[in-house]
């Protein structure tokens, strides 16, 4: 069956298959093994009801997809949206096997995902939802199967909810289960800032290499929940202005820069940007062809596409988001040239590494402080750089192609090497 005759099919799946093809035909893979390691391994699809404040019963449709568990335990977040598909939380796992894989992680990938619209949610009906979706995939995970986090719409609390709902079925306490809890359940240090932060000192590193200093640099920023907001207090406090954020409401501008302490405030008092007074508001598609030297999507898939490429004012574009830029697209900014591109797998990886320090950290019952994780992500960090890099000019590719193929190289050779059976 081709793969797309599979039910993953959709554009973002399609997206994750092209990229990954660009890499195999580097890497020569003979075609058995380019499907073997390109198709996810298992799903789980669930329904769940859960009973509302109302009293009224809802049924809720939810998905783990384990696409590789060939290296480790699989890995990946959850994501609470409306617009979630089975094919889209398929294209999330298999990027999460190359993330783990590229920056030397010991797990396989995975995502989650739960098909509704949590800000539509009290907080008690979330707590039902989150502790029937861990219970639903419970006989499927664990802290050697496979490890969850919170993506987009999931947050500390959730993940603290779901260790608890697996831990009383296990009759133990096993925080391992789960990583991005609240440092009270087992969390980590830093974990919270990891994603933002590793996505800063990408950008500080690559603006480096083209010799921009933090005072030549305006920042815009698509979506501003935990990666948006973190990624821009970093580089705020590096010396860049902050000219554009936005969120699901749309975007806010002001070439003098954003006051984030002040943009902050109102979000936690107002629950989104809307009507926020420090700057000149604009839509979330008009922000992402503002002038600026950096330009980070930090929410949803395929919003950089064919039609508003060409229209790009950056210099350097910084995937916070998994899958932001289409194939379309990318073949339209290496057309240009003018734009360096972090790819996703890249840029955002800080998140991860930390998660995999937090389980360290659980399964040792021994914590770390902050600067001893933040010392280790940098480390690891500027190891996964200078490995794309040396890759790109040893393939003459794309930044995006170099760090797939050295993402998907560790997880073929292991399906090589192990047989058929992983
Ligand atoms: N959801 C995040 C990602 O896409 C973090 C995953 C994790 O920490 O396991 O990388």
């Amino acid at each position: 069956m081709a793969l797309n005759e599979t039910i993953y099919n959709s554009p973002v799946f399609q997206q994750a298959c092209t990229q990954f093809d660009a890499a195999a035909d580097i890497l020569g893979m003979e075609a058995g093994l380019r499907e073997r390691t390109k198709r996810p391994r298992r799903c789980v699809i669930v329904s769940m009801p859960v009973r509302m404040d109302s009293g009224k019963v809802e049924i809720f449709e939810g998905y783990r997809v384990q696409h590789n568990l060939s290296t480790g335990p699989a890995k990946g977040g959850i994501r609470f949206h409306q617009d979630v598909t089975l094919g889209e939380v398929a294209a999330l796992a298999m990027w999460m096997s190359w993330k783990c894989s590229l920056v030397g992680l010991p797990y396989g990938g995975a995502k989650g995902g739960v098909v509704v619209n949590a800000r539509d949610m009290s907080l008690t009906e979330l707590e039902r939802l989150s502790r029937r979706y861990m219970q639903e995939i419970t006989p499927f995970i664990g802290p050697n199967i496979d490890i969850p986090a919170p993506d987009v719409g999931t947050n500390e609390q959730v993940m603290g909810w779901m260790m608890d709902t697996y831990s009383n079925h296990k009759g133990f306490y096993d925080p391992g289960v789960v990583t991005g809890k609240p440092i009270a359940l087992g969390g980590s240090l830093g974990r919270r800032e990891a994603t933002g932060e590793g996505v800063a000192w990408f950008v500080k590193a690559y603006l480096q290499d083209m010799g921009i200093p933090p005072e030549k640099t305006t920042v815009v920023i698509q979506g501003f929940g935990n990666v948006g907001s973190e990624t821009a207090l970093a580089l705020y406090h590096w010396g860049a202005e902050i000219t554009g954020i936005s969120d699901f409401t749309g975007g806010i501008h002001n070439p003098k820069g954003i006051d984030l302490k002040a943009a902050l405030a109102y979000v936690a008092a107002n629950k989104s940007l809307q009507g926020f007074p420090g700057g000149e508001s604009v839509t979330n598609e008009q922000l992402l062809e503002l002038p600026c030297t950096v330009l980070i999507p930090a929410a949803l898939e395929r919003v950089i596409t064919g039609q508003n490429a060409r229209k790009l004012k950056c210099r350097l574009l910084a995937e916070g988001a998994n899958g932001p830029t289409t194939n379309e697209a990318d073949q339209i900014l290496s057309e240009r040239g003018d734009i360096q591109i972090i790819p996703d797998v890249l840029c955002n990886s800080g998140g991860v590494i930390v998660s995999y320090f937090e389980w360290l950290q659980n399964l040792q019952n021994y914590y770390w402080t902050k600067n001893e994780v933040f010392d280790k992500l940098h480390r690891m960090l500027a190891k996964a750089k200078a490995s794309v890099d040396e890759t790109q000019k040893k393939y003459n590719c794309s930044r995006r192609t170099a760090a797939l193929v050295l993402g998907i190289a560790r997880v073929s050779e292991a399906k090589a090497k192990r047989g058929l059976f992983p």
